[in-house]
């Protein structure tokens, strides 16, 4: 991944974690833009306060599910710019392969490739992630 990608990630993972540590316990039907062709639950979105985050990180198309708790999805969010630092973002933890962009984009907190999320998904072998 380029660098220049790389930043464009952590400001939006930057955005959404102080965001979760803000304001964790308030939830609204607001979803951050609309969705591509990927189908996301509207039943749980995270409240939005654009004039918080102050940043255009949130113009791409992005949606962020809450499948798993605040403080879940705020752990995912710790371990991404942790992969971010260490130049492993975007890179499948399960096979190694890359994760693709437009699934980043989707949820920028996810360490596995599609494949493997949706195989972790049928074995149960961790919580499910929302793609
Ligand atoms: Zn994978």
């Amino acid at each position: 991944m380029k660098a220049a990608e790389m930043r464009a990630f952590r400001k939006t993972l930057e955005a959404v974690r102080s965001r979760l540590r803000g304001d964790v316990s308030t939830m609204a039907d607001a979803a951050l833009g609309r969705n591509g062709d990927e189908p996301v639950g509207h039943a749980s979105t995270m409240p939005v306060h654009m004039a918080d985050i102050g940043s255009d990180a949130f113009e791409q198309e992005f949606t962020l599910s809450l499948m798993a708790s605040e403080e879940d999805t705020l752990e995912l969010v710790e371990q991404a710019l942790d992969r971010i630092r260490q130049k492993t973002y975007g890179t499948c933890e399960e096979c190694g392969g890359v994760i693709a962009k437009k699934r980043l984009e989707a949820l920028p907190y996810a360490s596995t490739c599609i494949r493997c999320a949706e195989k972790l998904e049928a074995s149960s072998f961790r919580p499910r992630q929302p793609r």
